[in-house]
C-alpha cells in the first residue's frame, strides 16, 4: 500500500528519531539538546509520551533508572514531578538499595508537558508519519522512508517503536490490528528490519480494565495517600510534588478465581489464541490464579489516572479475558461490585528485536548508524525504555560529532546493567528492571545518581549549567555534613542520649558517625545536639547512608575494583573463536555472536562458563 512509487524529500536531518514514546522522546532530546538537527517521527501526535499501562511513573528499581535518567540530563524525572498526583517512597521498610520513588502519573498531563518540551526544543522537528523503510547504503543509514513517500536523509536512525510494530490487541476471540488504546499499528516497517537483517520476534504485554470512579464504592477499600516526607525525582526539583488524589487498596477473592478458573478456556493465554511471551514479573490475573492456586487473593490497586478523567485503573488485573467474563471478574471484587467498565482490558503482541546483534551503544551491529530503543530491544516499562533513548540519542549525537561513545559500566549505573544485560544476555521474554539484578545495588542507590553520573553528562554537553551548579552545591553540602559528622562529642554530653536509645555509656568521646553506625537516626541526632545547618532530604538521606552502610559500601567498592580487573581484560575484535583449542563449541558459537569487548562481559554470556574463560585467560596471554 506504501506510495513505494512516489518518493519526495521530507527533510534533510541529522538523525531521525522513529517513535515519541518513552524512549523516543529522550532519545529527540538528547540529540537536539547537543546541537544535532533532528526529525520525530511518530504514528500520531496524541500519543507522544503516552502512557498505556498503569498510570505511574517509578516503582522498585524504576524508581532508580529515572533518577539516573535525570542526573543525566534526560526530561523523565521533571515530567514525572511536575504531573504527579501522588508520590511515595517504596521499601521504606527494607535497605536504602531497594527504596524507591514512585509518582502516580496525570496520564493526559503527562502527554501534554512532554508535548510541550519536545515543541519548544531547538533543532526538533516533529512529523506525524509512519516509518515504513530504512534506507541504507553501503552498510550505512541514508534516510527513512514513510508511507506517504517523504524521504527523510539522515546519518543516524533510532528505532523507538514500541508496542505498535504489527501490533495486534487480543480480548477473548476477537483478535485486532491496533496499538494500544485504539491507536493505529506500524504494519510495514517490520519487512525492512528483516531486509536489513535484523532478528525479528514477537513479545506480548496486557492491560487491566478502566472503571469509571463514580461507580466504585471505596468505603469497601483501603486509602492509600501520598507521601510527604520524601524527596522528588528530579535533582532540579527542591521539594517533593503535592500529593492530589489517592490511590485505593483492594483485593480479588476465591469468587474472582473461581470466575477465571472457570473460564480458563476462554482466556487467549490458556487456549493457544497468545503464543507469544508476556511479562513474567507483570503477569495477567489469569496466570496469578493459576500459577499462586494456594493465594486466597490478590492485592487490587485502584489508582486515579488523571485529575480531568473519572478513569480508575485497576493495577494488579490485567486479563484479555472476553468482556462478558472480564464483567464477572471485576464485579467480584470488594467496592467493584456496581463498577462500570469504561475500557476493557486487552493483550497486545508486537514485533521486537534480537539484541544480541545491538552494541553496548544500542547500535545495530550489521548497519551503521541505526539504533534501536525501548520495547522494540525487549523491554517492558516507560522508565526501561526512557533509559535506553537517552543511551541510544547521546550514543548517536556523539558519534556524529565525531566523539567516543558513552556506555556505563555495571557497577555505575542501572543503566549500565539494564544495557549489558540485553547486549550480552539477550532476553526471550519482556525484560523488567529489579534490584536483584544490580550485583552492585548497595552503590547504585536512587539517592546518589548525581554523584555517579552527572559529571558524566556534563562531558557530553547534555548536562545543563544550571543542573551543574545544582549538582556542585548539593555535593559541597553533602561533603560538608559528612565532615560534620565525624566531629566528637564528649563522654558527658553522649552518655545521656546514648543510654536512651539502650547503649552503655562510651569510654569516652563519639563522634556523631558513630552515633549513626549505632543505627540512632541522623535526625535523632541532629534535633539533640542542634549544631548542623540546614541540608535537603536528599543530602541527609545519602550522608546517612554513606555512614551507616560505611562497611558494606567499602566491601560493593572491593567487589567492583574485582569486576573491572576482567571488565579492563579486552577482548580483541578480530579473534577467531572457532579456532581456540579447549573452547567448548556452545562458547564458541556465542562468544562468535556476540563478540564481547572484554572479558568480564564474556563471562555474562549464557553458555560461556569459567572454564572457556580461563581458556580465553591463557590465549589472551599468548596473544600478548
Ligand atoms: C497494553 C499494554 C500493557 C503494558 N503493560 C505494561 C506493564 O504491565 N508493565 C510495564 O512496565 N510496561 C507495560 N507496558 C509497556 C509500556 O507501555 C512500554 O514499555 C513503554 O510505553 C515503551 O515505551 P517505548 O518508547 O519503547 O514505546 P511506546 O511508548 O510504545 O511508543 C512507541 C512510539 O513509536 C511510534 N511508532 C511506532 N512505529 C512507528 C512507525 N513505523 N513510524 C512512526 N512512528 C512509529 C508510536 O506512534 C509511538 O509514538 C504496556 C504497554 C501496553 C501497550
Amino acid at each position: 500500500m506504501t506510495n513505494q512509487a512516489f518518493e519526495f524529500l521530507e527533510y534533510a536531518a541529522d538523525a531521525v528519531v522513529v517513535g515519541a514514546g518513552h524512549a523516543g522522546c529522550e532519545a529527540a532530546l538528547a540529540l537536539a539538546r547537543t546541537g544535532i538537527n533532528t526529525a520525530l517521527l511518530t504514528l500520531n501526535l496524541d500519543s507522544i509520551a503516552f502512557l498505556p499501562c498503569n498510570p505511574s511513573i517509578g516503582g522498585t528499581a524504576k524508581g532508580h533508572l529515572v533518577r539516573e535518567i535525570d542526573a543525566l540530563g534526560g526530561q523523565m524525572g521533571i515530567v514525572a514531578d511536575d504531573t504527579a498526583l501522588q508520590i511515595r517512597m517504596l521499601n521504606v521498610g527494607k535497605g536504602a538499595a531497594v527504596q524507591s520513588l514512585r509518582a502516580q502519573s496525570d496520564k493526559n498531563a503527562y502527554h501534554a508537558e512532554m508535548k510541550r518540551v519536545l515543541e519548544n526544543t531547538k533543532n526538533l522537528r516533529i512529523i506525524q508519519a509512519e516509518a515504513s523503510e530504512i534506507l541504507v547504503k553501503d552498510g550505512k543509514c541514508t534516510g527513512v522512508k514513510t508511507t506517504y513517500g517523504g524521504v527523510i536523509t539522515c546519518k543516524a536512525v533510532i528505532l523507538c517503536t514500541g508496542v505498535y510494530l504489527n501490533g495486534e490487541t487480543i480480548t477473548g476471540q476477537v483478535v485486532t490490528k491496533s496499538g494500544p488504546n485504539g491507536f493505529a499499528p506500524a504494519n510495514h516497517l517490520t519487512q525492512s528490519l528483516i531486509d536489513i537483517g535484523f532478528q525479528v520476534r514477537r513479545f506480548k504485554t496486557g492491560t487491566p480494565a478502566r472503571l469509571d470512579g463514580r461507580t466504585i464504592d471505596y468505603s469497601k477499600c483501603e486509602v492509600q495517600h501520598g507521601d510527604t516526607d520524601i524527596y522528588p525525582f528530579s535533582f532540579m526539583h527542591d521539594h517533593a510534588p503535592e500529593n492530589k488524589m489517592p490511590c485505593y487498596l483492594t483485593y480479588t477473592n476465591l469468587d474472582t478465581h473461581a470466575v477465571i478458573l472457570e473460564n480458563l478456556d476462554r482466556s487467549p493465554l490458556y487456549n493457544g489464541t497468545i503464543e507469544s511471551a508476556g511479562p513474567r514479573y507483570c503477569p495477567s490475573i489469569e496466570t496469578k490464579v493459576v500459577r499462586f492456586k494456594d493465594k486466597e487473593r490478590h492485592q487490587i490497586f485502584l489508582e486515579p489516572e488523571g485529575a480531568d478523567t473519572l478513569e480508575v485503573y485497576v493495577q494488579g488485573m490485567s486479563t484479555s479475558m472476553p468482556h462478558d467474563i472480564q464483567r464477572k471478574m471485576y464485579a467480584s471484587v470488594a467496592g467493584l461490585e456496581n463498577a462500570d467498565i469504561m475500557r476493557y482490558a486487552y493483550a497486545i503482541e508486537y514485533d521486537c528485536i534480537d539484541t544480541l546483534d545491538v552494541l553496548p551503544t544500542l547500535e545495530f551491529k550489521k548497519v551503521e548508524g541505526v539504533y534501536t530503543a525501548g520495547q522494540i530491544n525487549g523491554t517492558s516499562g516507560y522508565e526501561e525504555a526512557a533509559a535506553q533513548g537517552l543511551m541510544a540519542g547521546i550514543n548517536a549525537s556523539l558519534k556524529l560529532r565525531g566523539l567516543p561513545p558513552f556506555t556505563l559500566r555495571r557497577d555505575e549505573a542501572y543503566i549500565g546493567v539494564l544495557i549489558d544485560d540485553l547486549v550480552t544476555k539477550g532476553t526471550d521474554e519482556p525484560y523488567r528492571m529489579m534490584t536483584s539484578r544490580a550485583e552492585h545495588r548497595i552503590c547504585l542507590r536512587q539517592d546518589n545518581a548525581d554523584f555517579r553520573l552527572t559529571e558524566k553528562g556534563k562531558e557530553f554537553g547534555l548536562v545543563t549549567e544550571e543542573r551543574y551548579l545544582r549538582y556542585l552545591a548539593r555535593k559541597e553540602k553533602y561533603e560538608e555534613l559528612l565532615r560534620s559528622l565525624q566531629t566528637r562529642v564528649p563522654q558527658k554530653d553522649a552518655t545521656p542520649f546514648l543510654e536512651r536509645y539502650g547503649y552503655s555509656a562510651p569510654s569516652g568521646s563519639v563522634s556523631y558517625a558513630d552515633m549513626l553506625k549505632r543505627s540512632i537516626p541522623l535526625k535523632d541526632i541532629m534535633a539533640e545536639y542542634g549544631v548542623f545547618g540546614e541540608y535537603a532530604k536528599d543530602v541527609l538521606e545519602t550522608a546517612e547512608i554513606s555512614v551507616k552502610y560505611e562497611g558494606y559500601l567499602k566491601q560493593g567498592v572491593e567487589l567492583i575494583e574485582k569486576a573491572k580487573r576482567l571488565e579492563n581484560k579486552l577482548l580483541p575484535d578480530d579473534i577467531d573463536y572457532h579456532s581456540i583449542a579447549g573452547l567448548r563449541l556452545e562458547a564458541r558459537e556465542k562468544l562468535d555472536r556476540i563478540r564481547p569487548f572484554n572479558l568480564g562481559q564474556a563471562g555474562r554470556i549464557s553458555g560461556v562458563n569459567p572454564a572457556d574463560i580461563s581458556v580465553l585467560m591463557v590465549y589472551l596471554a599468548t596473544r600478548e
